[in-house]
């Protein structure tokens, strides 16, 4: 279902927080954050391999050296922090005066609701 951006290289199960983009008329490795999209000739690296990465013979390597963010959460991630704010929002079922409405039935006292008794 969810599918977070994973490191490119082989085996490398790390997720990316970068991507390394071949600018290959300047010959020059650019290592940026995070690109939005993958695009051609990019690939996406995880922080220990994003560091650590060498140029090929002849090449520039030009290194964000910033910290790497994590990438955004995916819109899965949203809906469901989405729906986790709206379950805390949401009163509870039973609210903690049920339990005293048990104990003193004698106040008539319904959540939030008082019954008045009928004065005779
Ligand atoms: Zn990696």
């Amino acid at each position: 279902m969810r599918s977070p951006r994973r490191c490119s290289r082989n085996g490398c199960p790390r997720q990316a927080v970068a991507t390394l983009t071949y600018v290959y008329n300047e010959s020059t490795a650019v290592v940026g954050p995070l690109a939005a999209f993958a695009e051609p000739h990019t690939y996406d690296l995880c922080e220990p391999h994003a560091r650590s990465l060498t140029a090929p013979r002849g090449w520039d390597v030009v290194r964000h050296e910033g910290e790497f963010e994590p990438p955004p959460p995916t819109t899965d991630d949203l809906v469901a922090l989405a729906e986790a704010v709206r379950e805390a929002a949401r009163p509870a079922p039973r609210p903690p005066e049920d339990d005293q409405d048990k104990q003193s039935h004698s106040t008539g006292r319904r959540g939030h609701l008082r019954v008045i008794p009928p004065s005779l």
